[in-house]
């Protein structure tokens, strides 16, 4: 986990990662966002959206954030609805939306940096930009 980074997120005070008392019931509680640090403007992307879908419905922002990290090269924003909170389909569908939305965006994103990036094959794969790509081939070869 990349320190600080959630800090970044506190003006949405639903993404706060210690919002329950002891355990860690999800994988954001114990390790907050599990990708690189040019993708924060993509999660705060997310959370505005959030927040402003709840707000045109008159209602405080009611989600959990069960987690939150890159697999395959892209983000996968995994929000939940609690457990005593059964939403309706329009509110379920439009929070799916927004996921998907942001989760594509992670598509052209660097992962490390936030600049324009694609989608590279190398051992694993990586969204990155041409410098932070050649960066990481830099330091393959010198290891
Ligand atoms: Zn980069």
């Amino acid at each position: 986990m990349i320190p600080n980074f959630e800090q970044k997120l506190i003006d949405y005070p639903w993404m706060k990662i210690s919002r329950y008392e002891g355990a860690n019931h999800h994988p954001y509680e114990a390790w907050g966002c599990e990708c690189g640090r040019g993708w924060l403007n993509l999660i705060r992307g997310m959370c505005q959206d959030l927040t402003e879908l709840y707000q045109s419905k008159g209602k405080e922002v009611n989600l959990v954030p069960s987690q939150i990290k890159e697999k395959f090269g892209t983000l996968r924003l995994y929000i939940d609805f609690p457990f005593d909170e059964e939403p309706d389909d329009e509110l379920r569908s439009a929070v799916r939306q927004i996921l998907s939305k942001w989760e594509e965006a992670s598509v052209t994103v660097c992962e490390n940096c936030g600049n324009e990036g694609s989608l590279r094959r190398g051992s694993w794969l990586q969204t990155l930009c041409d410098k932070c790509y050649k960066g990481l081939n830099k330091e393959s070869e010198e290891n």
